[in-house]
């Protein structure tokens, strides 16, 4: 990496072409997609990669998702698509979902965290896939966030937690899904939905039909390691229901799309699982900035992006 990369200040800019720039030069730089902000660097540098894992915290065992700019690039990155994988491109890229999918072997392992398998993902928020055209290579993205604090869904919540720490950030928009990716594993047949996300398990079996979801205690962390890892966490403590628990009597906050059964001292109603997905990280946060100890969340059907909302809420809970 170019010493003169080592961030003092993070520049923030809204121009791909001086994002793509920073990064091409060894640098680390977020950006927005339409699941959550990503923290980006080039696939083939070590460096930039290695300062990826460390200004995160981010386990070395928790593997990173290579964003692609143009669908020829993943013949670069994979050695081989199953017939289901290639059904699956073709139905959901761009858009959020992340096949996973044996690597090449240019692929640098760090990026893998060892595995022989890469996800890969081509966002189709314009912003992002302008910057990622720029950029004229994959980009490994986790999300642009402390490890375990909840993904950043607007550029303020990435200078919250990576100020000073990173070389850039590209400012767009809120992010519209506010979730991250659903990640299918194609690299097994038949393939396995290891998380949900946007693109539910019926979109999915609508493409291919034999796609399967973990069974229940089955947790996906010795295929996926990063579902092992505490994720999505605000600091205040979250539980599932529509008011205060028995005698609870400190600064409360609740969000959902019912009114609740309590007064609280933050409350947002939401109109649909759309909206509460788009909202909920950037509440947490909100949550956590206004010292609140508990944050209620209201439950909502299991369909469509309710699965993948009903799973981050509860991985938060836990
Ligand atoms: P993040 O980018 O922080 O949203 O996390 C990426 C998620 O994708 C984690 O849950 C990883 O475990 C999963 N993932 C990335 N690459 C692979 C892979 N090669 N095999 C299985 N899971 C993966
Ligand atoms: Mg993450």
């Amino acid at each position: 990496m170019v010493a003169s990369l080592v961030p003092k200040q993070t520049i923030r800019t809204r121009d791909p072409k001086d994002a793509a720039e920073l990064l091409r030069r060894g640098g680390v730089v977020a950006f927005p997609t339409e699941t959550v902000y990503g923290l980006g660097a080039a696939i083939f540098d070590q460096d930039a990669i290695r300062r990826v894992f460390e200004v995160k915290g981010r386990p070395s065992d928790n593997p990173l998702i290579a964003h692609i700019g143009k669908i020829g690039q993943i013949g670069l990155l994979a050695s081989e698509l199953s017939a289901s994988a290639e059904r699956l491109v073709e139905s959901f890229f761009p858009g959020p979902l992340t096949i996973v999918v044996k690597k090449s072997e240019v692929v640098p392992s760090i990026a893998t965290a060892g595995l022989t398998t890469i996800g890969i993902r081509m966002p189709k928020s314009e912003l992002a896939l302008a910057f990622l055209k720029e950029c004229g290579t994959p980009v490994v993205a986790p999300s642009a966030n402390i490890s375990g604090r909840p993904s950043p869904t607007t550029w303020q919540a990435v200078l919250e937690d990576l100020d000073g720490r990173i070389d850039c950030i590209l400012q767009g928009e809120p992010t519209d899904i506010g979730l991250e990716s659903s990640v299918v594993d194609c690299s097994v047949e038949p393939p396995l939905l290891l998380r949900r996300g946007a693109v539910s398990i019926d979109e999915l079996r609508a493409v291919v039909p034999s796609v399967r979801e973990l069974a229940s205690g089955e947790t996906g962390a010795e295929k996926s390691p990063g579902l092992r890892h505490r994720h999505y966490s605000p600091r205040a403590r979250v539980a599932i229901g529509t008011g205060l628990p028995e005698g609870f009597a400190g600064r409360a906050a609740f969000i959902g799309m019912q009114t609740p059964a309590d007064v609280f001292a933050e409350c947002l109603i939401v109109n649909s699982a759309e909206e509460y997905a788009a909202s909920l990280f950037e509440f947490f946060r909100k949550c956590d900035r206004g010292g609140v100890e508990l944050i209620v969340c209201g439950p909502v059907p299991e369909t469509g992006i309710g699965a993948a909302l009903m799973d981050r809420i509860r991985r938060a809970a836990e």
